[in-house]
């Protein structure tokens, strides 16, 4: 087996691994497997499918080993690289009207103010990505290795919008690439940021016709707003959604899932949670959300949230044996009334837990902003400093960074505690795991 140009350092090995096992240690460097060069995460997911694997590695005394596995086809090797895609991080071309990045304040945590635009991060972690900086060749790789799902930004099915939208004048020319990875059987998610008076309405109209034309492998498109901080001083212009013009939005995609589920057997294109919380309107049933695809970006989420509350409240132990407890949860505005619904319901059935729910403003990015995701430690620490939040504070997964204790601000949960005097626990987004926090159980 020859040297390769694509060379991979292994970060670290996982304990009992197959990396372990045949003594692979950090600082040792991946050169090829089964006698390809690894270009990138792509390339090494699909050679290390295999039952037989030869694999190339270089120690660090520059002697080359060369090691022959055998194992279950998807068992992954424990192995990870110093760079989770085992290339650069790829940013994006374009330069959004509506991104959000552009439209949050200096001196926040440099990693914030990376605009990625990768597709191997939308087969990895989800992402959405807008196609732009992807190469014909990305596009083979796809195919060839039948990856997926691809999530992708659409925005607009209007190539001149699109390029307006994005601020790109190549934007509208990434429909061919769509239509082959459609052509190839690649599954696909689509997504809109609707922004008011640009993409909505007719053009809206436009783009879910058009994007039936990728059924089925394109499985579902999320129709979200988009968000507005206090920060778009020289920004285009935009206009934040209201009521009636969130319930215009609903209406007008509601009439497309009447329309194509008879033909498709699905609804195809959802309208966000916060879609409805900004309408005042019910959520939708559970059946309308096609086994949930889009919860990642906030589609269905309640509605499971809701369903999955009920289902735990319909097994618990009779009312006398929940401790006496009193508890409360803070959340984004947004979503304040609903989870004040759900904390009633929960309260009908542990009669001796008492609930409070608080909604947070965000002065950190502006009060257009109410969703929890985005809420920092230090609009929390000052807008519960002065309250009796009772015996533990309950706090959303997604208002801390993915899997570690800091706010958005970089205050920790540590900090909060320590301002409030009080425990703080973080929930996760299932219904189970928030009637267990509220009863207080582990
Ligand atoms: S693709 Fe658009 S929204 Fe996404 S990071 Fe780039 S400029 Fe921002």
């Amino acid at each position: 087996m020859k040297k390769k140009n694509f060379e991979h350092k292994i970060r670290a090995v996982l304990p009992g691994s197959i990396a372990e096992e045949l003594e692979l240690e950090p600082g040792d460097v991946l050169l090829a497997v089964n006698d390809h060069e690894i270009e990138d995460v792509f390339d090494y997911h699909y050679y290390t499918n295999e039952e037989y694997l030869t694999v190339l590695v270089r120690k660090p005394d520059g002697e080359e080993w060369e090691l022959e596995i055998e194992k279950e086809f998807e068992e992954d090797l424990g192995i990870e690289f110093e760079s989770s895609l085992m290339d650069d991080y790829r940013s994006c071309r374009n330069h959004c009207i509506f991104c959000f990045i552009d439209q949050m304040p200096p001196g926040m945590r440099e990693t914030l103010y990376f605009k990625d635009d990768d597709s191997r991060l939308s087969f990895l972690q989800g992402n959405y990505v807008t196609l732009t900086n992807m190469s014909d060749h990305d596009i083979d790789r796809i195919i060839h290795y039948h990856l997926g799902p691809i999530n992708i930004s659409f925005q607009t099915t209007n190539p001149d919008l699109r390029c307006k939208m994005l601020h790109n004048r190549f934007a509208g020319d990434v429909f061919p690439k769509i239509r082959r990875l459609a052509d190839a059987g690649i599954e696909l998610n689509g997504q809109i940021v609707l922004c008011r008076d640009i993409n909505d309405g007719a053009e809206l109209e436009r783009s879910i016709s058009d994007m039936t034309s990728y059924l089925p492998a394109l499985r579902s498109v999320s129709v979200v707003p988009v968000g507005l901080s206090k920060y778009r001083e020289g920004l285009y212009p935009l206009k934040p959604f209201d009521a009636q013009s969130a319930g215009e939005v609903i209406d007008l995609i509601e009439s497309w899932q009447k329309k194509i589920y008879p033909q498709y057997g699905v609804h195809f294109v959802h309208a966000s949670d916060e879609w409805y919380l900004l309408a005042g309107r019910p959520l939708p049933e559970e059946e309308r959300y096609d086994g949930y695809l889009q919860l990642e970006n906030g589609v269905g989420m309640l509605r499971l949230l809701k369903e999955e509350v009920e289902e735990t409240l319909a097994e618990v132990k009779p009312d006398g044996e929940t401790p006496k407890r009193r508890v409360s949860i803070a959340t984004g505005r947004l979503a304040g009334p609903f989870l004040k619904e759900l904390g009633k319901r929960i309260e009908t059935v542990h009669q001796n837990v008492t609930l409070q729910i608080f909604e947070i403003r965000n002065d950190f990015f502006g009060e257009s902003i109410t969703v929890s995701g985005l809420i920092t430690g230090q609009d929390l620490i000052a807008q519960l400093k002065d309250q009796d939040l009772g015996d533990e504070l309950l706090l959303p997964t997604n208002m801390i960074r993915s899997g570690e204790r800091v706010f958005l601000d970089d205050l920790t949960i540590e900090d909060a505690e320590e301002a409030l005097g009080i425990s703080i626990r973080i929930v996760e987004s299932g219904g189970r795991d928030l009637v267990c926090a509220v009863t207080g159980e582990e």
